[in-house]
């Protein structure tokens, strides 16, 4: 196939045979025009939804409007987080150097917005001139008592991946720096960004169960929470490619257990549940997650039948950041009678791989880090119905002519939980029924 790069070959795999690992996790190839953003946004989305804490972006504008509001993250207070704030660096800084420029921003917005912290993001371009971000945050931290947090993710130092762990990084400079006590069954939810409120449908849930959540890290998420999240008794984690690195730091330090889980689709959505109750071997806890189940099945499963009836035998192409996601979606998928048929992500590691490879069916095209070209030949090769992916796989589903389902963090709908699964079934049901597609030639 000569639209794959050589250098690129050991990154895709077809399903059937022996399962055999898939080369991910490193830089991707020159040339090969990845889908994937650079390490500072990785780290801008995973602290973007801190609402009540300050975020200023040292660098040229460019890289602030890039990632400004980049996640549809909802607060249920402060609205901080919203904002971008930029150092607006210009050539005069980069010759001369950009730290007093950042000082001054750093002063006269802390002293205006009074946030609970700051995170200062290092870009591209002040990796290249030095300037001492770290010095600086702790002078500013002393003078202003709050912290201010260096997040040095010059966006040419990796991938994408290693900004999720140095906001991982940050974040942990904040944990364990308050005690506040917790009642006895608490949680901290790790991942969940609180896209169009899907956090508030986990946050009922686990409410109706009787488990308190302490810190929700990032999502609705609050500065002197995330302070206290070492109090919990467990972490559990969503989209663990970015939050498994702060969960293994505070298992080590705090000795805090985590549990990975997914909230979309039935099937995981109910796993996840029972294995936080059976975490705290409680019958209540179980008893209350059977009924909750039960109840939220018996108004589901009815409303889903139609969906399934009409999407049965269509094929579902996957593209999104984090494999974890892409594993409970080939299941929510099946659960409407769909098939997978491509899947693929930015993120994941050679676990999520080899379990994609055992769960989905044979001649499925797995990939890892893809580009434009590759996914545009694999869906038209594998003929599917549906694109399932963020705001840059909408014009390869569009210019091709086929249903697309934004399961990517500016989603507007929320899709986590019960309700989010039969949200998801109606989407998938508009685009893939639209009459539109047989206008397109
Ligand atoms: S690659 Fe560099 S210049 Fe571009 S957005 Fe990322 S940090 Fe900014």
């Amino acid at each position: 196939m000569s639209y794959i790069l050589e250098e690129r070959k050991k990154q895709i795999a077809r399903v059937g045979g022996a399962v055999r690992d898939i080369d991910c996790g490193k830089v991707s190839v020159a040339g090969s025009v990845s889908q994937r953003a650079c390490v500072f946004c990785g780290s801008r989305v995973v602290l973007y939804p801190v609402a009540d804490a300050l975020h200023i972006i040292h660098g040229p504008i460019g890289c602030a409007s890039y990632t400004w509001d980049i996640r549809g993250s909802l607060s249920s207070g402060p609205e901080l987080h919203r904002l971008s704030f930029s150092t607006d660096l210009r050539e005069k800084d980069v010759v001369f150097g950009g730290i007093e420029k950042l000082r001054k921003s750093l002063d006269e917005l802390i002293d205006k917005h009074s946030p609970k912290a700051a995170f200062v993001y290092s870009t591209c371009i002040v990796g290249v001139i030095g300037d001492d971000v770290e010095s600086l945050c702790a002078q500013m931290e002393k003078e202003k008592g709050i912290p201010v947090i260096a997040v040095e993710a010059p966006g040419f130092q990796g991938s994408k991946k290693d900004g999720y762990k140095i906001a991982c990084e940050a974040l942990f400079k904040l944990v364990g720096t308050i005690e506040k006590p917790v009642p006895k069954y608490t949680i901290n939810i790790l991942g969940d960004f609180n896209l169009a409120g899907e956090l508030w449908i986990l946050l009922e849930y686990y409410k109706k169960m009787g488990i308190h959540v302490n810190a929700s890290i990032t999502g609705d998420g609050r500065v002197d929470d995330i302070r206290n999240a070492h109090n919990a008794s467990l972490n559990v984690v969503q989209c663990s490619g970015s939050m498994i690195h702060l969960a293994k730091m505070m298992k080590e330090k705090y000795n805090v257990p985590f549990l990975r889980v997914s909230y979309f689709g039935i099937e995981d959505m109910s796993d996840a549940l029972y294995d936080v109750a059976k975490f705290f071997k409680s019958d209540e806890l179980m008893d209350a997650a059977r009924k909750l189940v039960k109840e939220e099945l018996g108004r589901l499963l009815p409303a889903l039948s139609f969906y399934k009836q009409a999407l049965t035998g269509k094929r579902a192409a996957i593209y999104v950041g984090g494999a974890f996601k892409a594993i409970s979606l080939v299941k929510a998928l099946r659960l409407i009678g769909m098939k997978t048929v491509v899947i693929g992500s930015q993120t994941g590691d050679k676990e999520d791989y080899k379990l994609i490879q055992q769960l989905c069916d044979d001649d499925t095209i797995i990939v890892d880090d893809s580009n434009p070209v590759e996914l545009s030949a694999f869906v038209k090769e594998t003929k599917a119905d549906l694109f399932i992916g963020g705001v840059k796989e909408r014009p390869i589903a569009y210019k091709i002519g086929l249903g697309f389902c934004d399961h990517n963090h500016e989603r507007k709908e929320a899709l986590a939980g019960y309700d989010g699964m039969l949200n998801f079934a109606k989407e998938v049901y508009a685009t893939c029924m639209s009459p539109v597609w047989k206008f397109v030639k």
